[in-house]
């Protein structure tokens, strides 16, 4: 639990430069279909999908492709008309590169929709049958988080949720693509918003907008004027406003409890791109195949922002971009998402996933790789963290392995927003000791259950054993008792037919 109320000060969070323009105003470019795509089946919070088809089958656009399981996932569909060429593991879109199980689908280059069932009235619609429809489209928060939006949805309308806060803070540098949704596509933004809040029942959306995007602020206000409900708010423009917890507080001046959830305070929370894709599921029928992404970086020739379909590599959306300046000579990193909590990737080899915000090719300029020097106890990170923790007194528990420490110092509530280790002198890596930490801290709860998981069988073992034991002993016990019983009757009736044959000769003058 956390030690340390969080009260944001003034001075919380960074200023880092955004490096947002030229690519945010730059108009959209459409990528075409590239001629294969590469769907991981866990791109979602929650369990991954489960393929539905057959490798040969032909698939039109839209089409279901792997299914949800469990209570918390996402489903799969075809972003083009093709067929399935493998399902098999490719390469994760993520740091560690390691494979991942996805289908293939070649495109047969018609770009054929399916059947559709969008619906000319959402607001006839049952709240319940929205939160399915959305379920059913695979819809997940576009912000990076990718959790599946249904389940919040749904469980805003369980828990009497009376705030919609709409994130379009779009806090990370380099990104702009929710600033282009809401330049481009305000007034199909504010429907999509129109549509949660019926879904979800809350009174009122609060749309938090940083102050740096002066021509979405305009778009959204204009598109909001007069539609009831729906208040355009901008924020200061500072990382990691963008984090669920900041934004609720900022915007509505209440708290979410150290390991709470927004629900607990009745606000929700929906990325702005989530609206388009909730609209498109409701209004077309339309399940979520494609999405707007920021290619960006000094080694990006072409800056911009590109709606792409799910499943197309990175490798292919920079070529499409105009590729990188001197063949990416001057390349430092690559990384899918922000340069704050997006991830490092080993290669352009891994494929756009719905939670993809960002592409950046990063020159040495944009990546300061530093040797690290002692703590000089400055004090920095801790007026930096927007979570109020203390990163300095946890990196120290965690660099002494002394785990339970760090997390009674507030480890859990650390949403990894990287804002420490950015104002840290000493370029100590703290936002690495706490993602490590946390690794550890999940790998001996997984542990601890096994091992919960693993007594309890050898519990219940012992217990059927002793069980048939006894169930043994009483079944031959029967059965000695029944032969017994048996044995004593046959004996009784052998006695009573030897009198009654001795009565009888009596009476015949026997003797
Ligand atoms: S990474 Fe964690 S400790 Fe560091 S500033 Fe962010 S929330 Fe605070
Ligand atoms: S910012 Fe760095 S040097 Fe300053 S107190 Fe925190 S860990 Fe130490």
């Amino acid at each position: 639990m956390n030690l340390f109320k969080h009260v944001l000060g003034d001075d919380w969070g960074v200023h880092p430069e955004d490096h947002k323009r030229p690519a945010a105003d730059r108009p959209v470019r459409t990528m075409p279909v590239p001629a294969r795509l590469f769907l991981p089946l866990q791109q979602h919070l929650g369990a991954p999908a489960r393929p539905v088809v057959l490798v040969g089958q032909k698939v039109k656009k839209g089409e279901l492709i792997a299914e949800a399981q469990g209570m918390i996932s996402a489903p799969l569909h075809a972003p083009t008309s093709g067929s399935i060429a493998a399902v098999t593991e490719i390469t994760a879109p993520h740091p560690s590169g390691l494979s991942l199980q996805a289908i293939i689908l070649e495109a047969d280059g018609l770009d054929e929709w399916g059947e559709l069932h969008g619906c000319a009235d959402p607001f006839a619609l049952d709240p319940a049958e929205i939160g399915k429809r959305v379920a059913a489209a695979g819809v997940v928060g576009l912000g990076g988080a990718a959790f599946p939006s249904a389940v919040k949805l749904n469980g805003a309308s369980r828990s009497k949720v009376t705030t919609l806060i709409m994130n379009g803070g779009e806090c990370e540098p380099y990104l702009s693509c929710d600033d282009r949704q809401m330049r481009d596509h305000a007034a199909a933004i504010v429907d999509g918003i129109r549509i949660m809040l019926h879904a979800t029942g809350a009174a009122v959306a609060l749309v938090g907008i940083e102050d740096n995007k002066p021509e979405a602020i305009a778009a959204m206000r204009a598109a909001a004027a007069g539609v009831d409900k729906v208040e355009i708010r901008p924020v200061p423009a500072r990382y990691p406003m963008g984090s669920e917890k900041q934004l609720v507080q900022v915007l509505t001046g209440k708290e979410v409890p150290a390991d709470g959830r927004t629900f607990d305070i009745g606000v929700i929370v929906h990325n702005v791109g989530t609206a388009l894709a909730v609209r498109a599921a409701i209004r077309e029928g339309k399940p979520l195949i494609s999405r707007l992404l920021t290619v960006n970086g000094n080694c990006a020739s072409e800056p911009g922002n590109i709606e792409v379909r799910i499943g197309t590599l990175a490798e292919e959306v920079l070529a499409f971009a105009g590729g990188l300046k001197g063949d990416g000579l001057g390349l430092a990193r690559r990384v899918l998402g922000g340069p704050m909590m997006g991830m490092q990737i080993p290669h352009w080899r891994v494929p756009v996933v719905k939670g993809s915000s960002g592409i950046l090719a990063l020159d040495a300029d944009e990546v300061v790789a530093r040797d690290p020097n002692p703590c000089i106890r400055c004090g920095s990170c801790v007026k930096a963290c927007p979570m109020g923790l203390l990163p300095l007194e946890m990196s120290a528990r965690i660099r002494s392995e002394a785990y339970d420490e760090a997390v009674a110092y507030g480890l859990k509530d650390c949403i990894a927003c990287g804002c420490c280790a950015y104002v840290c002198p000493s370029q100590i890596p703290l936002v690495q000791y706490f993602v490590h930490a946390k690794g550890e801290l999940a790998a001996q709860d997984r542990s601890k259950l096994r091992n919960d998981a693993t007594k309890k069988l050898a519990l219940q073992r012992q217990e059927r054993l002793e069980r048939e034991a006894r169930e043994r002993a009483e079944a031959a016990a029967k059965r000695k008792a029944e032969r017994e019983a048996a044995a004593a009757a046959k004996a009784a009736a052998e006695a009573a037919t030897k009198a009654a044959s001795a009565s009888a000769a009596e009476g015949q003058g026997v003797v």
